[in-house]
């Protein structure tokens, strides 16, 4: 008998993104209502005219996501949901309301549950969220947990991942590395209390602050030509930027933003320099392009962010290609990689 799942081609091969955009060749060329479909942080599509609906799905799997023995049902909530706003705040929507799958192991206990749910009301609440409905399934081994996001904006201020041109500034928000930092921390820790850089570091990891104001600022006042979240590394979705975008860009290595704790314990753990900041993942912080115009005003709009904003490179034509300078010169191209699902899948 023929099995229905054969095939030739094994996942390993094509990667996430080739996944991705082998269903988005899938899709009819026109798509009614739809000004964003498959390809950005969110989609964008049109309920009435000048009111565009924004959504975003996010899938959390226990052991590829997240790991019980190192975080908290209460953590595990917000960041649930943060992960979501993260993408919301990345196309300068404004987030509405939420629908939570969850399907649960057996062994999950009744109480982890309500502490789940503790955290993610009270990310939503901070966010203006309501939850509005979800599903739920037994699950025979691992947790997994899927949110869906509703918001809404204006298409003609959202901001895509397809509006850069050359010339543009490339900024980015926060600090990059330190999520990353702080689960290599979180799994040498084994129950010893952290000290304050340490605990900043856990924080960014466990419990990330999606830069939802930020982004809306960003949209409303026209500086952002094109943005998206960093959440599988630097180079990774800056690629997704210059992808869309049909441009190259360069980074000057020496720019990118490191924090002090990561400065000081990046060492210890064998992960210092800004290599290490930008193999990351799950920074959930913004990176934007915006004209050089406009540069003074990105600067005097990020003296109101706690986050604050740094000048990383620059947008240039696709023939550049992208490109990382350091002191030295030009890096090499292996570090443009970022994380992917199944490219993962196969280091393990
Ligand atoms: P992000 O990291 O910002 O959440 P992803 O890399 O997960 O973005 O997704 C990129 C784009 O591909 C998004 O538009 C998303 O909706 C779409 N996408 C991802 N997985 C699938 C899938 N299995 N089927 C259809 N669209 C998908
Ligand atoms: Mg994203």
């Amino acid at each position: 008998m023929i099995n229905p799942w054969d095939g030739l081609v094994e996942l390993r091969e094509i990667g996430e993104f080739g996944l991705i955009a082998r269903i988005r060749n899938r899709l009819p060329a026109y798509l009614p209502r739809v000004f964003q479909g498959i390809g950005d942080d969110a989609a964008i599509a049109s309920l009435s005219p000048g009111n565009d609906l924004v959504s975003t799905v996010d899938l959390m799997v226990e052991e590829v996501h997240f790991n019980l023995a190192l975080t908290s049902a209460h953590l595990l909530g917000r960041k649930s949901l943060a992960v979501n706003l993260s993408d919301m705040a990345a196309m300068g929507a404004r987030p509405r309301f939420a629908l939570i799958s969850l399907a649960l192991p057996a062994r999950i206990r009744v109480e982890s549950v309500d502490e789940f749910y503790l955290g993610f009301l009270e990310m939503a609440e901070a966010h203006g969220v309501s939850l509005i409905g979800g599903d739920t399934s037994f699950s025979p081994d691992r947790l997994f947990i899927s949110v869906t996001l509703l918001g809404e904006g204006k298409k003609e201020i959202l901001v895509c991942r397809h509006g850069a041109r050359p010339g543009d500034d490339l900024y980015v928000t926060g600090t990059l590395g330190d999520s990353l930092l702080g689960l290599s921390l979180a799994r040498t820790l084994q129950g010893k209390s952290p000290l304050p850089d340490e605990k900043y570091l856990l924080e960014k990891h466990f419990n990330p602050i999606p830069r939802v104001q930020e982004g809306l600022a960003l949209a409303e006042k026209g500086l952002a030509t094109a943005m998206i979240d960093v959440s599988d590394g630097l180079f990774s979705d800056l690629r997704h930027i210059c992808e869309e975008s049909r441009v190259g860009a360069t980074v000057f290595a020496q720019r990118i933003p490191q924090s002090n704790a990561f400065q000081s314990l990046s060492p210890a753990l064998g992960r210092s320099g800004w290599q290490s900041a930008v193999r990351g993942g799950e920074d959930y912080e913004l990176l934007f392009s915006a004209p050089p115009q406009k540069a003074s005003e990105v600067m005097a709009l990020a003296r109101q962010w706690e986050c604050g904003v740094t000048c990383i490179g620059k947008v240039e034509p696709i023939s550049h290609g992208i490109i990382i300078r350091d002191e030295q010169g030009q890096v090499g191209p292996e570090l443009l990689k970022g994380f992917d699902h199944f490219a993962a899948w196969e280091q393990n």
